[in-house]
């Protein structure tokens, strides 16, 4: 699962970046992070596990990770191949989701590509370029599909209707993310990939001094306001903090973070906002080797979560017992949780929820 971060340019999505990947990667289990240099595999920070690491003392403790692609070369006039366009949109084509940064820090050392200072105009630049290519794919197919209805088969008369839709969406300034598509164009809207369909967040780069309350930041506001419209969320965090932090050891990092007066990374923010715009749920393994947290779309069933450790484990699948996260804490250890009767035999059919604690118990 893999969120995009983009934004014009010197707005700071490297910085952000770098930080996420400096200060929230494990280089050790992900050598590929060293290949590809704009692909960072970041931890997701769950206080959960820690506490399951307190009860079972394993020995290893390992959360689960998403990937953050950094794509760099959205300019104006990016769908009509400008600076790097075409790539531009190719790479995010492969990502599950967006998270747009916009620049509401003021640094007269800092160029702004469009002069002044203005996230708005920013992300309406950015999303200009999406819809235009979108337009063009959905262009595209409907052609394709114009041809094709000529035979009067209703399945393509149904689909050039909804292509006619989406294009008038696209065409008066609308995401694709903002309709409410029926079955067709759900199934449409996921065949084209259509950049404007992906989930996205704003990350407002503020300046260091609005770290903290970042409510009185004029910019921040307008970005709000902007999201609102659409349903998106909006995380206001400053790169170049986020950027220190990295920088310094876990202790030296509380330690500043507190003289900062911050209660929580940014960084920590931006991930888990990532998470959710994703529709992901985490599950775990708890044993006396290893604690783990996993991922898994929300609404897999317990199978399908079995897949994620080992495809044996999903294709030999006979039950899997599971303590929900609560009950375990509640209980107090997994004794007391088999006393009270609160382990459960789920079979195949099983939707795994949120903090489930899972044994899968498979044929080899
Ligand atoms: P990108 O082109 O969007 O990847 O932007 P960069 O991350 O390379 O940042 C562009 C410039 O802005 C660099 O000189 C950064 O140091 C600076 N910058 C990034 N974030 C901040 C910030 O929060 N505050 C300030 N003052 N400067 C920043």
């Amino acid at each position: 699962m893999k969120i995009g971060i983009v934004g014009l340019p010197n707005v700071g999505k490297s910085t952000l970046f770098n930080a996420l990947t400096r200060a929230r990667a494990d280089a050790a289990n992900y050598p590929f992070c060293t290949i590809d240099p704009n692909v960072g595999v970041v931890n997701v920070p769950d206080p959960r596990l820690e506490v399951l690491n307190e009860m079972y003392q394993p020995a290893k403790k390992t959360p689960t990770t998403i990937e953050f692609v950094d794509i760099a070369g959205l300019v104006r006039g990016a769908s009509k191949g400008e600076g790097l366009g075409n790539q531009f949109l190719a790479h995010i084509r492969e990502v599950e989701a967006i998270a747009q940064v916009v620049r509401c820090f003021t640094d007269e050392n800092v160029t702004h590509v469009d002069g002044e200072i203005d996230p708005v105009r920013d992300i309406e630049t950015i999303n200009t370029e999406l819809m235009l290519a979108d337009l063009a794919t959905v262009e595209k197919r409907m052609e394709k599909t114009s041809r094709m209805a000529k035979s009067g088969e209703k399945k393509y008369k149904e689909e050039l209707k909804v292509l006619e839709e989406l294009k008038t969406a696209l065409a008066e300034g609308k995401s694709i993310r903002q309709l409410d598509p029926g079955e067709t164009g759900k199934r449409l809207i996921k065949e084209l990939n259509l950049l404007t369909a992906k989930p996205t967040i704003y990350i407002a780069n503020v300046n260091e001094e609005d770290m903290i309350d970042p409510s009185g930041n004029r910019l921040v506001n307008e970005v709000k306001e902007y999201a609102a419209g659409e349903g998106a969320r909006v995380v206001a965090i400053s790169a170049k903090i986020e950027a220190d932090l990295a920088e310094l050891e876990e202790e030296e990092a509380r330690l500043f973070m507190e003289e900062l007066g911050l209660e929580e990374s940014g960084l920590d923010r931006v991930i888990r906002a990532g998470y959710a715009l994703l529709d992901l749920i985490t599950f775990f393994t708890a044993g006396e080797k290893e604690v783990r947290a996993w991922t898994v779309k929300r609404g897999a069933t317990a199978p399908e979560a079995a897949g994620k450790i080992h495809t044996d484990m999903q294709r030999g699948f006979i039950r899997a017992e599971v303590i929900s996260y609560e009950d375990l804490v509640r209980a107090g250890s997994v004794a007391k949780v088999r006393e009270e009767g609160l382990l459960r035999l789920e079979g195949k059919d099983y939707i795994v929820k949120d903090g489930d604690i899972c044994y899968f118990r498979f044929n080899v």
